[in-house]
């Protein structure tokens, strides 16, 4: 099973690839984190990238569709896989879909997942993380237990935000979505596997709508 999430940043796409990683053994392919791993390792990508992500604006096609088929020529891929935060523009779409032909898969499901921009700048700029298991916590919504001490793993001192994750960046953010990644549903709708679920529902509603439309 090969899946898409979509949806604006702080959609929820991350917690929902991660629940579909710990729980169906799929594989998340996240640009972002990938993009993020190379600006920490300071490769040539990540050069290039930093300022663009730091600006909430999207980075080139060319990078990222390279980023993507290399990591779609790893094994685990088999596993079925799940992008989260890939495609965001209507050449990254006719990208993959070529990608994907040529290494023989194809995509079951595109969930869309709907929410209310205005809320969105509120979740995104209270979260944060643990930097050891990736566990996410929210300043208003979901405090660690013990301060400082992450619930999941235990680790002290171990929790970090995004550098992208403050109101300026957020609304760039959301209009790169509006505008470049938004109009790319039409495409897959018209390969009929668009399937759209309230990402404002509590965490459980919204996995157990994604699970109905796997069950399918
Ligand atoms: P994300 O973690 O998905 O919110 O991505 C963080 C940032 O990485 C974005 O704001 C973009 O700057 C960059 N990025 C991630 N995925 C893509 C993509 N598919 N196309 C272009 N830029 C991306």
């Amino acid at each position: 099973m090969n899946i898409i999430l979509l949806g604006p940043p702080g959609a929820g796409k991350g917690t929902q690839a991660s629940r579909l990683v710990h729980e169906r053994g799929m594989v998340q392919l996240s640009t972002g984190d990938i993009l993020r791993a190379a600006v920490a390792a300071e490769t040539e990508v990540g050069r290039r990238a930093k300022a663009v992500m730091d600006a909430g604006e999207l980075v080139s096609d060319e990078i990222v569709n390279g980023i993507l088929s290399t990591r779609l020529d790893e094994p685990d891929i088999e596993q079925g896989f799940i992008l989260d935060g890939y495609p965001r523009t209507a050449a990254q779409a006719e990208a993959l879909d070529r990608l994907l032909a040529e290494k023989g898969k194809k995509l079951d499901h595109i969930i869309e997942l709907c929410v209310d921009e205005d809320s969105l700048v509120d979740r995104i700029t209270g979260r944060f993380s643990c930097c050891k298991c990736g566990a996410g916590y929210h300043d208003r919504y979901k405090l660690p237990k013990i301060p400082e001490l992450c619930d999941v793993c235990g680790a002290e001192d171990s929790f970090r935000r995004r550098p992208d994750d403050n109101e300026q960046t957020v609304r760039n953010r959301l209009a790169e979505y509006r505008s470049k990644t938004a109009p790319i549903l039409p495409f897959y709708e018209a390969k009929g596997i668009v399937s759209r679920i309230d990402g404002m529902a509590p965490i459980a509603q919204v996995s157990a709508a994604i699970e109905a439309i796997l069950e399918r």
